[in-house]
Parts: C-alpha cells; sequence; structure tokens
C-alpha cells in the first residue's frame, strides 16, 4: 500500500513525499480510511506510531478538498502542541494549510487574531483554549474535525474538568478523534460523551513502526552508590548521536546535568521549574544537534519528537510503568532504531518487575564484562606511566605545546593526564552484575519482603 490508495489531493501528495514517507504506518493504514469517511474514532497508539499524520492527512485532505474550513488539534503541553503544528504545516503547506499554535504564558492578541482570522488547523493546549472560549474571543470558531491528542496524557495532567468544558463551546455536529497511548477509565467515559459512535483501532502489541523502528531495551543492575559512575561510563561507551536521560526528580536533573557538565560532557537539563524561554532554548539547541545529551524529568520531555534520538537512559526506573513506555518512545522514532537503557537498583526490583508485568516490556539484563586491567591497582598505574614516558613525542605536539606561551605548563600537563586515566578508566570498569548475581539477590530481597510482612503481620496481631 503507498500513500497514492488514499486519493489524497495531489498537492498533499508533494508534502509527504518532501517529508520522506515512504509508506504508510500500520495506524495510518487503519485510521485514515475511517478518518476520511467522517466517523469518529478512539485510536491508541504511542507517539513514535506516527499517528500525528494519521489523524492530520486525512484533515489537511478534507481541508485542500474544500469538504472542511477548519480543524482543531488539543494537545497536553506546549512542546507537543509545536511539534504536532510544526508537521501538519510541512505536510499540508504546498495544499495551501496555514497552523497556529494556542497555548498559555505568551500574550493573547496574536493568537486570537489569527483563529479570528481563519487559519485552518488551530493547535492548542486546554488552558489557553478554555480561556479564549470563555472570554467570548473566538466566538465563531467552529472546527468541524476535532482532535484529543494523548488524552491519557491530559488526564494525568489533570485537564479533564478543562476538556470537557472545552466541548460545551464546541458544535455537536462535528466528527471528534481520541488519541491515546493508553485508555483507562476516564479516558472511556470521555469518549463516551464527547464521540459518537466511535471505531476502536489499537496498534498497541503490534508492529506499531511507522516503517521498521526497533527499541533495543536492556537494564544494568548496580548499586546505588553506582548510579553516577554507571551513567557515565554508559555515556562514554555506548555509540551515542543523542540522548536523553530521565531523572525523577527535578533537583536530580540539575546535579546530574552540572555533574556531567563538569566532566566535559555536552549535556543540559529540562524541567518544569524553569522559564519557558529556558525550555525552549534547551529543545531548540537539543533539536539543533547543538546539546548531545538532555537530562530530564518525565513531564519536561513528554511527547517531544526529536529525531535523531539513539538511547534514552533511565537513570532511576520510573515509577509508572506508563512513564516507561513514554520514556523509551522518545527514541526509535520515524524508522530508525533506539536503545532504552535502564538502571535498577536492588530497591527498585519490585518497580522493574510491576513494569515488565504490566506493559510487556521486553527488558534484557546486561552487563559490562570486566576488564582484567583496573586503573586504580598500582601495577596498571605503573604501567600507564610507562607508556607515557614511552610515547616517541612528534614534531607536531613540540610546534603545538610552543604556541601555548599562555597556559601554565603545569596545569597543561595535569590535564593531559586526566584525559589519559579517564580513558584508561572508561575502558576497565564493570558496569552492574551478571545473571547469577541479579538472580541470587532478587532471592534475598524476596526472602527480605517475606521477613517484612511475617514481622508486620504479627505486629498487627498484636
Ligand atoms: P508521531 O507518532 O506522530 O509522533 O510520529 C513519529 C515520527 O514518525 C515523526 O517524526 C513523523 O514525521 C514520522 N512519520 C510519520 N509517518 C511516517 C511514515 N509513514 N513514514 C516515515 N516516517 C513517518
Amino acid at each position: 500500500m503507498t500513500f497514492n490508495d488514499f486519493n489524497f489531493h495531489k498537492e498533499l501528495l508533494k508534502g509527504i513525499k518532501i517529508a520522506g514517507f515512504k509508506e504508510p504506518s500500520p495506524i495510518q493504514k487503519m485510521v485514515i480510511p475511517i478518518i476520511s469517511n467522517g466517523e469518529d474514532l478512539v485510536g491508541q497508539a504511542h507517539t513514535g506510531t506516527g499517528k500525528t499524520a494519521a489523524f492530520g492527512l486525512p484533515i489537511i485532505n478534507k481541508i485542500a478538498n474544500g469538504e472542511i474550513e477548519r480543524a482543531l488539534v488539543i494537545t497536553p503541553t506546549r512542546e507537543l502542541a509545536t511539534q504536532v503544528s510544526d508537521e501538519l504545516y510541512h505536510l499540508g503547506r504546498f495544499a495551501g494549510i496555514r497552523t497556529i499554535t494556542v497555548y498559555g504564558g505568551v500574550g493573547y492578541g496574536r493568537q486570537i487574531a489569527l483563529i479570528n482570522k481563519g487559519v485552518q488547523i488551530v493547535v492548542a493546549t486546554p488552558g489557553r483554549l478554555k480561556d479564549l472560549y470563555k472570554k467570548g474571543k473566538i466566538d465563531d470558531f467552529n472546527p468541524e474535525i476535532v482532535v484529543l491528542d494523548e488524552a491519557d496524557e491530559m488526564l494525568d495532567m489533570g485537564f479533564l474538568e478543562e476538556i470537557k468544558e472545552i466541548f460545551e463551546y464546541i458544535p455537536q455536529n462535528r466528527q471528534t478523534l481520541l488519541f491515546s497511548a493508553t485508555i483507562p477509565e476516564p479516558i472511556k467515559a470521555l469518549a463516551d460523551t464527547i464521540l459518537s459512535n466511535p471505531q476502536f483501532i489499537s496498534v498497541v502489541g503490534q508492529d506499531e513502526s511507522t516503517t521498521n523502528n526497533v527499541i533495543e531495551q536492556i537494564y544494568y543492575v548496580i548499586n546505588e552508590s553506582q548510579r553516577d559512575e554507571a551513567i557515565v561510563k554508559l555515556l562514554e561507551t555506548e555509540k551515542i548521536k543523542k540522548c536523553i536521560v530521565f531523572c525523577r526528580m527535578k533537583r536530580e536533573v540539575d546535579r546530574l546535568t552540572e555533574y556531567l557538565k563538569a566532566l566535559g560532557f555536552n549535556a543540559s537539563g529540562l524541567h518544569g521549574d524553569l522559564e519557558q524561554s529556558e525550555r525552549d532554548e534547551v529543545i531548540k539547541a537539543y533539536r539543533r544537534n547543538q546539546t548531545q545529551i538532555m537530562v530530564a524529568t518525565d513531564v519536561a520531555a513528554r511527547g517531544l519528537d526529536v529525531k535523531q534520538v539513539t538511547h534514552v537512559f533511565n537513570y532511576h526506573i520510573p515509577f509508572d510503568p506508563q512513564s516507561y513506555v513514554h520514556r523509551i518512545g522518545r527514541t526509535g522514532r520515524a524508522g530508525k532504531r533506539g536503545k532504552a537503557i535502564t538502571l535498577v537498583s536492588t530497591e527498585e526490583f519490585r518497580e522493574l518487575q510491576r513494569i515488565q508485568k504490566e506493559v510487556g516490556a521486553n527488558m534484557k539484563l546486561a552487563t559490562i564484562q570486566m576488564n582484567d586491567k583496573d586503573v586504580t591497582n598500582e601495577s596498571n598505574f605503573l604501567s600507564l606511566e610507562q607508556r607515557v614516558r614511552d610515547i616517541k613525542i612528534d614534531d607536531l605536539a613540540i610546534d603545538f605545546i610552543d604556541s601555548m606561551e599562555d597556559m601554565d605548563y603545569h596545569e597543561f600537563v595535569e590535564r593531559v593526564v586526566t584525559i589519559l586515566l579517564k580513558e584508561n578508566q572508561s575502558k576497565v570498569a564493570q558496569i552492574g552484575y551478571d545473571l547469577d548475581t541479579v538472580n541470587s539477590m532478587i532471592d534475598e530481597y524476596q526472602d527480605e519482603q517475606k521477613v517484612a510482612q511475617k514481622s508486620n503481620r504479627n505486629r498487627k496481631r498484636r
């Protein structure tokens, strides 16, 4: 099947071609005919499956053909709104489609003016959109198609009431589409109230990829005290183009970012306490490959679609299984392979097992084999020293040093030695325990749990 089979407007086909989409992804094959047919839909799919284009293409096509005039997409975060708006703009620009993002934290004037001027696709976050409707600023904005994107995220972020209120302002004779990675009870109930006779489509657990993207999932079992060392070793040994390191807490993001920067890594932090303009800067630099490592909390990196993210690291395993799914979905995008690496301490076994069970994550235990060299060992240090002594000094090096008149010679040598030591060290460390050790740790952990439960019961009885 190709995109030509959908009978799309020729200017839209041009947009698809320039975007580099060769063939429709599984979700696109399934939902495009339904949406084109004017039916309501609940689509269960993670980000990375091509779901934006799955709803975007038939919407753009209908606008291009004059079947409808306007559409609204509601997303949980400003970042996602920008991303969706950009993608729809790029796909639809030859068909003359204009898009606008509407979110809080910036002035109202331009947003109101553009909506009232008739921009065809409005991509909005719930808070600001509700505000505009409530203040009577966009009374004439009556979209014929409304999309709720990442509905479960909106639920998690506490937007459910706002969504319901927004729908009170939108005419009933609309087509409504709801996309969500998971469909918990409140989302089902919401779908019952705002959708009419919807079709249900799910690509979760099947081949979800846009083309054939695969995320390899591995985990290392470490001691709590090894966490920083482990992440540094992984950053040094993995072949990383760009990566995201997920932390649980904002202050952990700040601390780890500073730590990595001090070691010379090109890292920056992203979390909700940063000013919106700072967040924009961090994401922009990351998109443009000016930053290689983004250290982030779940919320800050939610729904982020950045190309060429080869690795996702879970510095800590997330509390919630769904977060695990959302986190690892930041890699392996648009048909590329990705790797998701999780660091787990023995205290986190239970969370690991819950994630494996609830989301069926196929995570494999990994270790980096111990090299027989150990730099902390004195004989190795001596051999390193000998190696340094044996190096024949190149003429180029002499010229180079001569040209560095301003640098303190002593300091320079210290830096070179530091680099040599670091290089040597990165080759020798072991990360994680092997399978036998992990199994015996699990046994020990489970025994401890049993003892703890038993003593709890005894205490209660007393
Ligand atoms: P999404 O799930 O909408 O966040 O899309 C994930 C990524 O896949 C985006 O970068 C899209 O541009 C890309 N994409 C969407 N559809 C296709 C397709 N049919 N072929 C290749 N890439 C696609």
